[in-house]
């Protein structure tokens, strides 16, 4: 599947995958950008500070030296200039389908709400990789910020209309950036009508009369109706920009959430995780409806990432993981999530299966599941 990268030459990594389905990811930028426009899209970091170093001095930046670089023609670990101007020369289109195409992604369940005046459409995205198909995944508090912008009107309207826009729209599953607004604790029961109302007449525009929804009763009515609609509701949890308030993004803030939506039977799909995955973990054992993945953290970390998927392992049912790369601008980004993520869960089988922990035929079915089956059952894919 990997073309150009043989990752089961990987010390340990002597499980393969196949074929993966991404279930959060977003577009790729295919301008062409110079330093400080790749540095600016490398991490969760805005730029390079002005007070430190370059951003490949990470353990991000030495895996995109050693494992990009080849498919740009380069030696590994060619240094970070001449990585750039290499990807220059090819261009950012051809760099992204070289990467892209090695990646092995089958099936992208793309976030379609970050920035999309920016990214690739989700088509071309698959496009890009040689990909199967594609899916979107609907924001919720962008639908929501949208019916304020069109009709700033009662809360009735609002919630009439909310309901209406989500229910009729495309997407396999809805997305809450809770998270980001006002943290996670999402209410354990349904905002009441008159809660609702009195919570949007605190809501103001902001200057271009556009709105950004943070009202602890607005998104949690909004990832109560996701529920109630009763498609996949993914959360942002843990790791992310400097917009997040990583103390209140724990999920074990969800537990009122989850215990109090458990018997509707929505899959619940908590994202990214890290620093807190071993909660999330244990949250998706004890929740019959909670998932996870750790999507972002897992190319961040680089060659330390095997670490962060075995502490998952260690509580989260093996039905219960997925696969995601939160890749967002960078083909980069795709590659090393997949790359990573292969040898990370093809080592740490393969290892299970040396020790007699084991057998082949449990190896190959785990691998299946959480590469791409549990994301099929989960989002109803075909
Ligand atoms: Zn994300």
């Amino acid at each position: 599947v990997v073309s150009g990268l043989d990752v089961l030459d990987h010390p340990g990594a002597t499980v393969g995958l196949g074929a993966l389905v991404d279930h959060h990811c977003h577009g790729l930028v295919t301008d062409d950008l110079d330093r400080a426009g790749f540095e600016g899209y490398m991490n969760e970091a805005v730029r390079a500070s002005p007070l430190g170093t370059t951003l490949f001095d990470s353990m991000l930046g030495l895996a995109i030296r050693r494992w990009c670089a080849p498919l740009l023609d380069l030696e590994p670990l060619a240094p970070a200039e001449e990585y750039l101007a290499r990807r220059t020369e090819l261009g950012a289109t051809e760099v992204s389908r070289r990467l892209m195409h090695a990646t092995g992604i089958d099936t992208f369940v793309v976030d379609t709400g970050l920035t999309p005046e920016l990214v690739t459409p989700p088509a071309d995205l698959a496009d890009l990789a040689g990909a199967r198909g594609h899916h979107d995944v609907v924001r919720l508090e962008a639908v929501a910020q949208q019916v304020l912008r069109d009709s700033p009107a009662g809360a009735g309207d609002f919630a009439e209309e909310v309901t209406a826009r989500l229910t009729s729209s495309e997407g396999v599953a809805f997305k809450s950036i809770a998270a980001y607004r006002v943290g996670l604790d999402l209410p354990g029961s349904k905002p009441s009508a008159d809660d609702l109302a009195a919570a949007l007449s605190e809501v103001r525009p902001g200057p271009e009369g556009t709105y950004r929804l943070a009202h602890p009763v607005v998104n949690g009515w909004l990832a109560w109706t996701a529920v109630e609609i009763g498609r996949p509701l993914q959360l942002h949890v843990g790791y992310g920009d400097n917009d997040v308030d990583l103390a209140d993004c724990d999920p074990l803030r969800l537990t009122a959430f989850l215990r109090a939506t458990e018997e509707r039977g929505v899959p619940v799909l908590l994202l990214h995780n890290y620093p807190f995955h071993r909660n999330a973990a244990y949250l998706a054992q004890v929740f019959e409806h909670a998932f996870m993945d750790v999507g972002l953290g897992t190319h961040n970390a680089g060659a330390f990432s095997d670490a962060m998927l075995r502490e998952s392992m260690e509580l989260v049912p093996f039905g219960k993981l997925l696969f995601s790369s939160d890749a967002y601008g960078l083909a980069e980004l795709y590659l090393l999530a997949t790359l990573l993520f292969r040898r990370n869960l093809g080592g740490l089988l393969g290892s299970l299966l040396d020790a007699g922990e084991m057998s082949p035929g449990d190896a190959a079915y785990v691998a299946g599941l959480v590469a791409r089956d549990n994301a099929r059952r989960v989002y109803g894919l075909t």
